[in-house]
């Protein structure tokens, strides 16, 4: 593989750089072969009953994805009885890593007592309580049962609140499967359009049109936000923003493009949604506690619900009222595990276990593994980002900021890469997004970074 030096000496050459680790596609697909056997048994069996294998796009991963019987800590056990350490933790949501004692605890204690009610129960207002103190706008919460629903509720509150159908949503952010966002998530580059003004894709077949109801803009773009919304911020129900957009290279957007969200909507009277379903773990008052902008409502999901399916809606008292019962025309949202004790349960652990202490402890290791991986990529075309507990390494030789810079990645390096350190026992995401939990070490991370490194080399 290419050298710092050789890289540095040919910068407007950067795929050089990545062939020669794509060109070991074959013998790397073939150790993990060799060392899950019994994955693929089982990946044959889930190819007969899942369409392609697969029932949850995140995890597709060619071959395929690992079968794992347990996980512990940092620690996930596959069926071939291989240890691999965890960088990715259910997609960002066990922040204090597999069955915590505590969260086990609470969860056996609360399956004890039955696991779900056509009632209240206690514990259900005891999250609700805890999610609402941390969040500076959390004047009111209802609960679902994923990010995608929470997203979907928060839409529909704010189009029941305001009267309008417009949605606001940027180039590049993935906030689920709900219909109305699943627009220009991935958009190819042949689809795209202008920068300034991009082309709505749909991001998924049986999609129905999106027009008068999803607007398409850049991200990280105040000057467009300000200029779009001074013409049509009067149609707008809602503008959906991630303060740390995952799809987009794991970036965070600049202040000002959040202070201008907020601005536009205060002018026109759209309803400003954060989708902090994962970034609401960047500290304990999430990202809108680190930018010091306050939405008007919070979509959350992941963390809350201490690695069981959860989802919430946290925001002002003058919107969510428009979902209390006896309100003419008021937004409807049942839901036969909304609140369920058993995920409350685990959520209030985890939520006890992440204290500012704790967060500060993931938030600096997760710096530390930023910075040592800025060190081994100097001089690369390989770009780190991330905040907080959350990293990933983009195969690119440009500064990302919004979608069209994340589009110039090499997905298929990223995806060698990724599988090469699963052969090497570190789970990251086949696009080489990873984070740290509480349980993870010093010791883990300088393993996973001298593994990186040495890919680096070969
Ligand atoms: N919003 C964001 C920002 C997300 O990252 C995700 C999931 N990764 C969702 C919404 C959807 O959440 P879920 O997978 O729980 O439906």
């Amino acid at each position: 593989m290419m050298n710092t030096q050789a890289a540095n000496e040919n910068p407007s050459l950067p795929n050089d750089f990545y062939l020669p680790l794509k060109a070991r596609a074959d013998e790397i697909e073939r150790s993990y072969l060799a060392l899950t056997p019994n994955s693929a048994k089982l990946f044959k069996q889930a190819e007969g009953i899942y369409p392609g294998g697969y029932t949850r796009d995140a995890i597709i991963r060619k071959p395929y994805s690992p079968f794992v019987r347990r996980g512990e800590g940092t620690q996930l056990i596959d069926c071939d009885g291989r240890s691999i350490t965890d960088f990715w933790f259910n997609a960002t949501s066990l922040p204090i890593g597999h069955a915590h004692p505590r969260v086990v605890d609470a969860v056996t204690r609360q399956t004890q007592v039955g696991s779900a009610y056509f009632a209240f129960s206690e514990i259900e207002l005891d999250l609700a309580t805890k999610v609402c103190d941390r969040l500076p706008s959390g004047e009111r919460v209802r609960f679902t049962n994923s990010g995608s629903e929470a997203v979907m509720v928060a839409v529909r509150l704010a189009r029941a609140a305001t009267g309008r159908d417009l949605l606001v949503k940027f180039e590049g952010s993935y906030h689920g499967t709900y219909d109305d966002v699943q627009w220009s998530v991935g958009p190819p580059v042949d689809k795209v359009g202008d920068p300034d003004n991009p082309t709505p894709v749909p991001d998924t077949g049986g999609l129905p049109s999106g027009a008068g109801r999803v607007l398409v803009l850049p991200y990280n773009n105040p000057k467009v936000l300000r200029a779009t919304m001074a013409a049509r911020g009067t149609e707008v129900a809602a503008v959906i923003i991630e303060p740390m957009a995952n799809r987009i290279g794991l970036i965070q957007p600049d202040a000002e493009f959040l202070v201008a969200a907020r601005d536009v909507c205060d002018a026109s009277g759209a309803v400003l949604i954060f989708d902090e379903v994962i970034a609401f773990r960047l500290g304990r008052n999430g990202a809108q506690g680190e930018f010091g902008v306050t939405p008007d409502i919070t979509t959350l999901g992941k963390v809350i619900g201490g690695g069981l399916p959860v989802g919430g809606v946290v925001g002002l008292e003058s919107i969510l009222a428009v979902s209390e019962p006896g309100t003419p025309n008021r937004m409807a949202h049942a839901g036969t595990f909304n609140g369920n004790p058993v995920t409350a349960a685990a959520g209030c652990a985890t939520l006890d276990e992440l204290t500012i202490e704790a967060f500060a402890h993931i938030n600096t290791l997760g710096e530390q593994v930023r910075q040592r991986l800025r060190e081994i990529c100097e001089g690369l075309p390989l770009r780190i980002t991330g905040a907080g507990s959350l990293f990933k390494i983009n195969a690119t030789s440009q500064d990302i900021r919004d979608y069209r810079g994340a589009m110039t990645v090499d997905r298929e390096w990223e995806r060698i890469a990724s599988l090469a350190l699963l052969n090497e026992g570190f789970m990251l995401t086949s696009s080489l997004h990873g984070c740290v939990s509480t349980q993870t070490t010093a010791a883990e991370t300088d393993t996973l970074i001298e593994a990186f490194s040495k890919l680096l080399k070969t």
